[in-house]
């Protein structure tokens, strides 16, 4: 199968969050087949919900059209490094590889802090491969967070 980066996406889901005026974030859910099943940016303000982060609404998304709690053979990509909640719902969906943009030293979960995927405690831990297209989500991450001072 060809690799297909599905980053530039997941960067656009982020552009358009902060364009709503939320921390842009922005996650891609791609089926084992290469289909990309959800894409998703936040939505906390919007939502009134401080779990609607990226990765938990384009997990939600992609479980309700497959009819499923579990996402064996799926990928998941994401500007920024998983928060611990994200991690977890990650892990319990059983998504098989993560793809991540810039880290994030302060709210990260899986580098950093809790680092869920290495935690004994954790039954599946997807492969993780990070640092993809890093400094353009740190970019829309900066600006936002200039914007705002
Ligand atoms: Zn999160």
């Amino acid at each position: 199968m060809v690799f297909t980066s599905h980053m530039a996406q997941a960067l656009d889901e982020a552009q358009a969050a902060a364009q709503r005026g939320e921390v842009p974030v922005g996650a891609v859910l791609v089926a084992p087949d290469g289909r990309v099943l959800a894409a998703a940016g936040n939505r906390t303000r919007e939502l009134s919900d401080p779990t609607a982060h990226a990765e938990i609404l384009a997990i939600r998304a992609a479980c309700a059209l497959t009819g499923s709690e579990r996402l064996p053979g799926h990928k998941l990509w994401v500007t920024l490094e998983p928060c611990p909640m994200c991690a977890a719902a990650i892990s319990a969906a059983r998504i098989d590889t993560i793809y991540y943009g810039a880290e994030d030293v302060r709210m990260g979960g899986v580098r950093h802090g809790a680092r869920v995927f290495s935690h004994p405690q954790c039954h599946h831990r997807p492969q993780v491969f990070d640092g993809i297209d890093a400094a353009a989500s740190r970019r829309l991450l900066q600006s936002f967070f200039n914007d705002r001072r």
